[in-house]
């Protein structure tokens, strides 16, 4: 098929899975803001509790418990801040490796480096495009050596802390996988979940299924707080610490305000809280309209030949938080006529993110080879996954 008649019927699937009706452009991802955040957003004013007086906050993280089976949730300002904040929780001091996929979005490297840390970047697979854990496995075992209790990169010398497994764009990644090629080392597993919310792993939560999680409620995740993030854990000692640190580190001392560490004032303010409750109070909605929208893109592109839509791996159940098409390898060429194609007919279409190892201030940290991550950016494309586009 040439490129021409492809990105022609690429555009054809696209317009009849989103259908018509809805103003242009199309975009990606828009927040869905209904009653139910007006009336909480007014609550929340009239109550003045917009900052941290109030039970806002505690109301979000409690419905984020019902929602996740998590016994911990700590919100928090944005999922970045929960990933560095986790890190720290976790153990991760300055020099120390953290194992992470290459395919992310750069607030997972971020967080390591404001750590101090040093990003060691990974390869991912078609088939979950999360972590490739069979290569994964042989890699660790070439790589790595257990010294003195601690596990070590033996190239660098440097120990390593922690992996970040990432579900991307909501699909959930081979955790058994993982699991598999961790076996034998101690090295504790930080999900990023950002994408992820309302995903489950074999009936487990994404998000739990690690020491800890955190998801992101930015402005074009499945459910928004105009900005913030949570941590989720069932271990009781790593939330206190974390609970600890997300507060600046208060520990009041008779009738003063005290700080006994080096805190962050990473917490959520009310405000966003109490659009937060409205949101989670949808999730279902949303996760519903959501299937309903993959597999109409499913049976949209059915007929054609050479595109695949992505879809969640046997053992998840996917939020499908962004639609995903894999293109043949054809470079950026093929990539930039679709988008453009797209574009024109009003609908919105954006690559995968750009690997990591792509990027100038990441390109030199510690990495194995990442060819299958070098594929899937020149063959993912993601495509309009609003909610608002099937009727509630
Ligand atoms: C959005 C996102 C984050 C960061 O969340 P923020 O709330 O924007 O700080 C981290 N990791 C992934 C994979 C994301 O998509």
């Amino acid at each position: 098929m040439s490129a021409r008649v492809l990105i022609e019927e690429i555009v054809r699937s696209v317009r009849e899975a989103v259908g018509s009706g809805h103003s242009q452009p199309v975009p990606l991802h828009a927040p869905d803001v209904s009653r139910v955040e007006r009336e909480w957003m007014s609550a929340c004013l009239t109550s003045t509790q917009v900052s941290t007086a109030g039970s806002y906050v505690q109301d979000f993280e409690e419905a984020l418990r019902r929602v996740s089976n998590a016994k911990h949730v700590i919100a928090t300002v944005n999922g970045t801040a929960g990933l560095q904040v986790s890190l720290l929780a976790l153990g991760v001091r300055p020099g120390d490796e953290v194992l992470l996929p290459s395919l992310t979005f750069v607030a997972t490297a971020n967080a390591v480096l404001y750590c101090g840390a040093i990003p060691h970047l990974l390869d991912c697979d078609v088939e979950t495009l999360g972590l490739d854990v069979a290569k994964l496995e042989e890699y660790l075992e070439s790589v790595l050596v257990e010294r003195g209790g601690q596990c070590v990169n033996r190239n660098t010398g440097r120990r390593i802390a922690a992996v970040i497994p990432v579900h991307t764009f909501g699909h959930p990644m081979d955790f058994d996988g993982l699991r598999r090629a961790l076996a034998g080392f101690r090295i504790p597993v930080l999900e990023d979940a950002a994408n992820a919310l309302g995903s489950q792993y074999k009936g487990r939560t994404a998000g739990l299924l690690g020491e800890v999680g955190i998801y992101s409620f930015n402005g074009n995740k499945i459910i928004t707080t105009g900005g913030g993030g949570a941590i989720v854990t069932d271990d009781d000692e790593l939330a206190g610490r974390m609970r600890h640190l997300v507060g600046i580190a208060r520990a009041d001392r008779d009738f003063r305000i005290a700080h006994d560490e080096l805190g962050f004032n990473y917490r959520m303010p009310s405000l966003n809280a109490a659009f937060g409750c409205a949101q989670v109070s949808r999730l279902d909605s949303f996760l519903k309209r959501k299937r309903v929208l993959a597999r109409r893109y499913c049976a949209a592109f059915a007929e054609v030949e050479d595109v695949e839509v992505f879809q969640e791996p046997e053992y998840a159940r996917s939020n499908y938080w962004l639609n995903t098409i894999i293109l043949p390898s054809g470079g950026d060429d093929l990539l930039k006529g679709v988008i453009e194609g797209l574009e024109k007919a009003g609908l919105c279409a954006r690559p995968s993110w750009i690997p990591l190892h792509w990027l100038p201030y990441l390109s030199d940290y510690p990495k194995m080879n990442l060819e299958g991550t070098d594929r899937l950016a020149s063959s993912l494309l993601n495509l309009p996954s609003s909610p608002a586009l099937v009727v509630e």
